[in-house]
């Protein structure tokens, strides 16, 4: 996809990163992959045996570049969860496959980075309490089910309530928002939010979906957001964790505005958002 070309040439651009920021992701390991994903699921996709049924679910056609890939971005979470323990955030530019569910694929999504990062920060102990904060306009479906029984990992998503899923799981706080709901009502949401989960859970690392599809000029979104206060969205979230001193890795997860300008803008907005708070 464009965004994720464009992305860092604008970052390198306008000089909020220069290249000794990046870092190119080595693949996720098998093992880390089945911390998250049943080994069924696992085989099928790494023999490209899913059924019809099950590729149609993901929404795209099954290719080995496509499973190579989704492997890639896992392995990127993991990394730059690592660098996040070093400099308190790092970023993936990819990223936020929340729809993948412990033993199927979904709305463009097959394997759930979210999840094996965590379990992966868990199983090397350098975390245990994690808690994935997802902000994307469509719910954290397969991240909440993946973790439904584990009380060391919160789910918490915000999401449009008449939004793609149509059949939400249940994570440890939904907060389903109405269509066209505009800036100052959602971050009184997420403010109230982030409070109650903070009340009842103290994570030491924080993972971040940053989906930008809540922009009132998005395609698929449904809601009512300005880029200003997509900015304050994310403002809220890595003042908390700086605050507090939780590192935190964000994953770029959905945003389809019509203009690509749009959504370059409000991705590149949380790296801009970063560079002041952290260095
Ligand atoms: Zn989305």
């Amino acid at each position: 996809m464009e965004k994720y070309e464009l992305l860092p040439l604008q970052l390198r651009h306008e000089g909020t990163a220069v290249d000794d920021n990046f870092f190119s992701p080595r693949p996720a390991n098998e093992a880390s992959i089945l911390r998250a994903h049943t080994p069924d699921y696992w085989n099928k996709l790494n023999t490209l045996s899913l059924s019809k049924s099950e590729i149609r679910a993901t929404g795209f056609p099954l290719s080995q570049d496509l499973v190579d890939r989704e492997v890639l971005i896992a392995g990127g979470s993991i990394e730059a969860a690592e660098f996040a323990l070093q400099h308190g955030i790092a970023m993936n530019i990819a990223g936020g496959t929340h729809h993948a569910y412990s033993d199927r694929g979904e709305g463009f999504c097959l394997l759930n980075d979210l999840a094996i990062t965590a379990r992966w920060l868990q199983n090397n102990q350098l975390a245990a309490h994690v808690l994935i904060i997802d902000l994307d306009v469509h719910q954290g479906n397969g991240t909440a089910e993946i973790f439904r029984e584990d009380p060391t990992v919160f789910t918490l998503s915000l999401h449009g309530a008449k939004n793609y899923p149509h059949r939400k799981e249940m994570s440890d706080l939904d907060v389903p928002l109405e269509d066209g709901i505009t800036d100052e009502a959602y971050l009184k949401q997420l403010q109230n939010a982030l409070d109650q989960v903070f009340n009842q859970f103290e994570p030491d690392f924080i993972l971040y979906q940053s989906g930008v599809d809540v922009l009132a000029t998005d395609k698929l979104g449904r809601l009512g957001l300005s880029l200003a206060g997509v900015h304050q969205r994310d403002r809220i979230v890595l003042n908390l964790a700086k605050e507090l001193g939780v590192p935190i890795q964000c994953s770029m997860g959905g945003g389809y505005s019509q203009k690509i300008s749009q959504i370059i803008e409000a991705h590149a907005q949380v790296y801009r958002l970063a560079q002041e708070l952290y260095f």
